[in-house]
Parts: structure tokens; sequence; C-alpha cells
């Protein structure tokens, strides 16, 4: 199979969906890959670097011209002008809040898997995993810096020193995210407390970690109790497919410690906090009532090296199985491929798209 990988245009993306070593691995198996030139340079590999794992390197049009694509981001109006039927795009789509993309994806015919649908045994989405896991691990770094002095904040070392106690963390919602940063910000040497609604969950964190970091039930006294004492918050929960609670209340800023941070990551979701709105790595914060705010919609951006790789070891072995096998008989025969099916030849063919977006399915 032709598989190609174009360079990302959607603003702020420097992630790219293939690495070299996903390039070597397909054309170890006799897939020709096609990359556009210059698609690796914002996570750090170079057209050589393709080259010596065996693609070529051509234009967009060469790309495009390819069985398979493999990306990062949804389609662009311009790329999804080159999609056609009978090709397969390999990645994020996010079509429930996107009826123009929808329609162009239907109108080329084109068979769409996206990333955020593929399923595994646990229930879980591996292919979203690996990006809550970067912005898990990178939040408590973002509040360590949103938290000096000169950026706003209350000017507290999250560790400490000796003689000094730590900072006290909150992390609210102890899933990937949370999971993640809680780990991260206990490292730093932080006071860290995570609290989530799951009492399995809880149950999994105290068995796990529980002589890094406390854990307690999150309802709303504890909350804000909690909070009040934190010096930094990450808001990291998640409702599937309905928009972030609102956790604290513009209201309840001033009852804050003044210069404590919020980190809130759910803001893809909306955001967890009142007063959270979308900023970007140019701008990433500002100040409410002398709270520090931090809401960055696409964190693992920041990091687009790391991202990049840790996308690229989960798609490997989906994008390897559609390349050996063809769409067809790779979803046929994994079930939790089969779930990231959302187009094919003109038809939505995944329910929850439909439903969003009041189309057949
Ligand atoms: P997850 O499903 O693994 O974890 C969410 C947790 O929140 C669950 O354990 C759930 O029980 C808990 N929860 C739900 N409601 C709660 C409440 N009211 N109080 C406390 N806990 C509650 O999800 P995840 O992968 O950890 O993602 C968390 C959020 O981070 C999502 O909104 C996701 O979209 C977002 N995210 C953002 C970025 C970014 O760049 N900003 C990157 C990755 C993920």
């Amino acid at each position: 199979m032709k598989i190609g990988c174009p360079k990302e245009i959607k603003p702020q993306e420097f992630r790219v969906g293939m690495t070299p070593a996903a390039v070597r691995e397909a054309v170890n198996r006799g897939h020709a890959v096609v990359v556009e030139t210059k698609a690796g340079e914002g996570a750090g590999f170079t057209d050589a670097d393709y080259i010596a794992a065996g693609a070529t390197v051509g234009s967009v049009d060469d790309v495009f011209a390819a069985d398979m694509v493999v990306k990062v981001k949804e389609p662009q109006p311009g790329e999804r002008k080159r999609l056609r039927k009978g090709q397969v795009l390999f990645t994020y789509l996010h079509l429930a809040p996107d009826p123009e993309q929808t329609a162009d994806l239907l109108a080329s015919g084109v068979t769409a898997i996206a990333y955020e649908t593929v399923t595994d045994d646990r229930g879980g989405l591996p292919l979203l995993a690996p990006m809550s896991e970067v912005a898990g691990r990178l939040s408590p770094q973002v509040g360590a810096w949103t938290l000096q002095k000169a950026n706003g904040g209350r000017g507290v070392l999250l560790g400490g020193v000796p003689g000094v106690l730590p900072a006290k963390v909150l992390v609210i919602g102890g899933g990937v995210v949370g999971t993640h940063a809680a780990k991260v910000a206990a490292g730093m040497g932080a006071d860290v407390t995570v609290l989530d609604r799951s009492v399995n969950r809880l149950r999994y964190l105290d068995d796990v970690f529980g002589r890094d970091f406390k854990n307690a039930y999150a309802d709303a006294a504890t909350t804000l109790e909690l909070a009040r004492e934190a010096d930094l918050i990450i808001g990291a929960v998640l409702i599937p497919g309905a928009a972030a609670p609102k956790l604290i209340k513009a209201d309840q800023l001033k009852l804050l410690k003044p210069g404590a941070a919020l980190v809130d990551v759910a803001i893809d979701q909306g955001g967890c906090f009142e007063t959270s709105k979308a900023t970007t790595h140019q701008d990433p914060i500002y100040a409410v009532d002398g709270i520090m705010h931090y809401c960055v919609a696409n964190m693992p951006g920041a990091v687009a090296r790391t991202s990049t790789l840790a996308l690229g070891n989960a798609t490997m072995p989906f994008m390897l199985a559609l390349a050996d096998k063809g769409w067809k008989k790779a979803c046929a025969e994994d079930k939790h491929l089969l779930a990231g099916l959302n187009t094919h030849a003109g038809k939505l063919t995944y329910a929850a798209v439909g439903v969003a977006l009041g189309l057949p399915t």
C-alpha cells in the first residue's frame, strides 16, 4: 500500500502523523511511504531522517495521491478537497461538533477512521490516552511556572526547600490526566491531593499511589475546602460526551489564596472553572480577582516532539494493520479499530456523530 503523511497546516500544530520509526516499520513490511517535505520539522524530524527510514519526500499532491493518508489533526478545508472515495484517512477527526467537516468527508466518499473513537479492551480510548498523559504530566510544570512571582503567581516553589513547607497541589479528576499530573507534582515534592467522584477510581489511586499522594471524594464541600488551602489547582475532570462541570465558581475565587494558580486541562470540554476561557501557547495565562488561570486547549503542542512520539507509538499497530490487511479486513478482525470508522463511501458510520449532527448513520 502507498501511505502518505502530510505536513500539518492547522495553525500552531507542530506534531506529525508518522515518525521515522513508523515509516521504517511500514517500509519493512513492503509498503511505500511518501512524506511531505518538512512535515516533521516541528517535531524535530528532518527530511533526511525520513529518507533514511525508507520514505520518499514529496509534495502535498504526492501525499494525497496515496491509498491511505495518516495525519494528526482533522483535515482542513483545502485538504478535504483532496480526499476521494476508496482512500483511507487515519487521523483525529472530532466530527460531532463539526458539521462542515462531516459534510465534506461524506461528499468526498473517503473512508475516515478517527483516532478518538478507537477503543480498547478496558473500555479506554487508546489513541486519546497518550495526549492526556502528556497534558497531565505537563500540567504541574506549567502550574509551577504560573506560580512564579514574575508571572503573577504566589511566588511559591512546588517542592519547598529544607525548612519551608512544599506547595499544596489539588488535582480535581483522577483519570488519565489527573493521575499523571499528581505523579509529577508529587515527584516535584509538592503536597498533592487528588479528588474524584468515582469511588472505584479512588480505590485504585489509593492502592497504587497511596504513599505518593492523598485522595478524597469530590463532593462540593470537600472540593471548596481543599481549594481554599491550595497553591495550585489542576482541573482534570471528564464527563464523556458532556461539557465539563463548573467546580469552582466565579464568586469563589475570592476565597482562594491570592496568587494561586488554576490550570484548567479540561478547557477543551469548556473548562471546569467558571472563569476559564481558552488561551494559547503565545499568551497562556491571565488573572481574575488575583487568581492566575492557565487554559491552553492544545497543551500537547507545547512538547510536539514528545507528543508525536507518544501518538506514533499508539497509532503504529493500527496503521500497520490497515496497511497490511486493507481497512475492510483490518476492521472486520478488530472491533476496536472498527469503532474508529466514522465515514465510508458517503455514509456516516459512527452513531454518536449522527445523533450530534442529526444525520442518519
Ligand atoms: P478520564 O476520563 O481519564 O478522567 C476523568 C476523571 O474525571 C474520571 O476519573 C472521572 O471519574 C472524574 N470526574 C468526573 N466528574 C468529576 C467531578 N465532578 N469531580 C471530580 N472528578 C470527576 O479523562 P482524561 O483523559 O483524564 O481527560 C480529562 C480532561 O482533560 C478531558 O476534558 C480531556 O478532554 C482533557 N484534555 C485536555 C488536553 C489539553 O490540551 N487541554 C489534553 C488532553 C486531555
